[in-house]
């Protein structure tokens, strides 16, 4: 890419805006911010009243503004700060006030956001029209997040160098494109195909690279990493990385992308952002305690969150020249998403499910696909497709479970669920809750881990992201459950362990690490205590042989005043049982559904049919990948093309 023609890019946009301003708006500045374009001004109250003159640029020019205000007019901070307290109603309860002076932006923590911002945005209206700084609210959640405050004071403190990445980032976004190449679309296989793990997939076209996620496998020490070696992978090239959500799988191989050079962006969404740096500081935290290598340092996992630019549900955003990017609810943890890639204009639509549900939980709503205007290619998970990947209804699997804790309870035992921190966690405790609440559960303390008890908070940071109806018990009720007095953040081990009946949920899920391994060893040989499994084992983990009902268990125990390890065999004679139905995938039964939904010709939906050419299926083991491939083809009567392929594979789709 010349010089020049990036410029001519950024000239052209310039001039637009320029030309369509009055003088009287006293334009200093006009840079790229990402995939957004900042306009700075010395009169910044012309612009606000002028609201539809800016929407009306946004159009013609296709990009989002941000108006700032010049250095020169920003009002004193104290001055500013004293006002910002006069206008917002006390009941906000604003908690902090910070000033990011690169960005002329005044950030405003608070308990109630929405009475910050006011009625159609008015009081925010008013902030910037008596201080010319542009205030940015931030909601400061009801359980205090540790990740929130460190990535908030992070991004605060790096906001010049941040400033710069956005800017290069911008240019690279709105390089010319050399109209005469022959248009195609491909992608190539890096990993999680034909396995659960390590997901990451190339898209390439004459134009652009990006990669579809960048996960590691807990798991697995030999196919722990993507093939980031593959013959197409240049992280030279790389314009764009976009993760679907949080969890290791997904996103967990990102720091070593910014370790090894890469300074471009990572899209995601807000809530991914936060969880993700949790899952990823732990993901080197667990690893190190377990003598294991982590090929990146949290000073990578700094660099990932500074690259970060968070998109909401629904925004349609430019990436690079030739693609366009919208995420959309996944239904499968706080912020997962569907990804949707518009590529040239009208050439081609790829759909990334990432994991989905395609039901509603407690927690969340499910995938919404309804906004998305086409689809050529959908690539799709499989956790759960073989046929005997059916999972009983909600209510059966809450019934099964409160059955399971009572009986455990009444016996004097202890109840272990071992979860992943983010999301089943979550969706448990909104289910004991409920029926602890309604009596139908006994009354017992619920131990939460640290890690997921941090998660939890992180949740409260973003109720907007919920289940409607939990989004109204908090929003119009004043009652969030995850605030319950049953649920105790666990600190000391040896006080859960005393001879009381209660619940406890630690991570990790699997039992690979992580205070549910110990938990475990120390609960397994009391046949009084049950160990329930709420979600997917993987093959060769400690908790796939506990489900499979190995009764010995060989297990390194660290011996603290010997300073040695040693291996131990624990007897499991605690009750282990397995409720399915809590999963945040799609069941076989969702899997088909949604397909069918997306591919049916006829019937109710039929404005909405999309003409979908290629079914790639991603994210399962093996059998199910292949079984849920041979059901779909033999089902569209081979209408579609369905691939299942395998890692390192290529496939291209225009
Ligand atoms: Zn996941």
């Amino acid at each position: 890419m010349s010089k020049e023609r990036s410029n001519d890019v950024y000239s052209n946009i310039k001039d637009e805006i320029l030309k369509c301003l009055p003088p009287v708006a006293q334009v200093t500045v006009i840079e790229f911010e990402g995939p957004e374009v900042a306009v700075y001004s010395r009169n910044p109250s012309i612009l606000i009243e002028g609201e539809d003159l800016l929407k009306e640029i946004a159009k013609k020019i296709k990009k989002r503004i941000v108006l700032r205000s010049d250095p020169k007019v920003r009002m004193e901070k104290e001055k500013t700060e004293q006002i910002i307290r006069e206008i917002v109603p006390p009941e906000a309860e604003i908690e902090h006030i910070y000033f990011d002076d690169v960005l002329g932006e005044v950030i405003i923590e608070a308990k109630k956001p929405g009475l910050v911002i006011g009625k159609g945005g008015s009081t925010l209206k008013e902030i910037i029209l008596k201080t010319s700084w542009r205030p940015t609210v931030m909601r400061s959640p009801p359980i205090e997040s540790k990740i929130i405050k460190q990535n908030r004071a992070l991004l605060r403190a790096r906001s010049e160098e941040r400033k710069m990445i956005l800017r290069n980032i911008g240019l690279r976004i709105h390089r010319a494109v050399i109209s005469s190449k022959d248009e195609w679309v491909r992608i190539v296989c890096l990993g999680g195909f034909r396995e659960v793990g390590r997901s990451a997939i190339l898209v390439q076209t004459p134009e652009s690279n990006i990669l579809l996620d960048c996960g590691v496998n807990v798991g697995s020490s030999t196919r722990a990493f993507p093939h980031l070696d593959a013959p197409e992978f240049d992280l030279e090239n790389l314009d764009a990385v976009i993760i679907s959500h949080a969890h290791l799988d997904h996103a967990g191989f990102v720091p070593f992308l910014f370790k090894y050079g890469y300074n471009g962006p990572i899209y995601c969404t807000r809530p991914t952002r936060e969880l993700m740096m949790l899952l990823l500081r732990d993901y080197i935290e667990v690893a190190r305690k377990e003598g294991k290598l982590v090929p990146f340092t949290l000073k990578d996992v700094a660099k990932a969150l500074i690259h970060t630019i968070p998109l909401e549900y629904g925004e349609v955003t430019d990436i690079t020249p030739d693609v366009r990017l919208t995420f959309h609810n996944a239904g499968h943890i706080l912020g997962s998403a569907i990804v949707h890639l518009h590529i040239g204009e009208g050439l081609h639509n790829i759909v990334y499910t990432g994991d989905f549900k395609y039901a509603k939980t407690k927690l969340l709503e499910p995938a919404n696909w309804r906004g998305i205007p086409r689809i050529e290619t959908l690539i799709m998970e499989s956790t759960y497709g073989a046929p005997d990947d059916v999972m009983p209804p909600r209510y059966e699997a809450e019934k099964r479970l409160v059955d399971v804790i009572n009986r455990t309870i009444r016996r004097g035992g202890k109840v272990l669920i071992p979860v992943l921190a983010v999301g089943r966690a979550q969706e448990i405790m909104l289910v004991i809750e409920e029926y602890m609440r309604k009596g139908e559960l006994l009354e017992v303390p619920v131990y939460i881990d640290g890690m997921v008890w941090e998660a939890t908070a992180i949740h409260t940071a973003f109720p907007e992201y919920l289940a409607r109806d939990l989004r109204e018990k908090i929003f119009h009720q004043g009652y969030n459950p995850f605030l319950a007095d049953c649920f105790t953040q666990a600190k000391d081990r040896d006080e859960i362990l005393e001879d009381k009946p209660c619940i406890i949920l630690a991570t990790s899920g699997m039992l690979t690490g992580g205070p549910s391994v110990e938990y475990f060893r120390l609960l397994a040989p009391d046949p009084r205590n049950s160990i329930i499994f709420v979600s997917y084992q993987v093959e060769g983990t400690l908790g796939r042989r506990v489900q499979k009902g190995w009764q010995e268990i060989p297990m390194q125990v660290i011996d603290e005043t010997l300073r040695e390890t040693r291996t131990e065999i624990i007897k499991v004679n605690m009750e282990v049982h397995t409720i399915e139905g809590f999963s945040g995938h799609s069941d076989r039964q969702q899997l088909l559904k949604f397909v069918d939904e997306l591919t049916r010709n006829s019937g109710r939906n039929k404005e909405r049919r999309y003409h979908i050419e290629k079914i790639i299926i991603c994210h399962g083991e093996s059998s199910k990948c292949l079984s849920l491939g041979a059901t779909i083809e033999k089902k569209l009567r081979g209408r579609i093309d369905v691939a299942v392929p395998h890692n390192l594979e290529s496939i291209r789709l225009h």
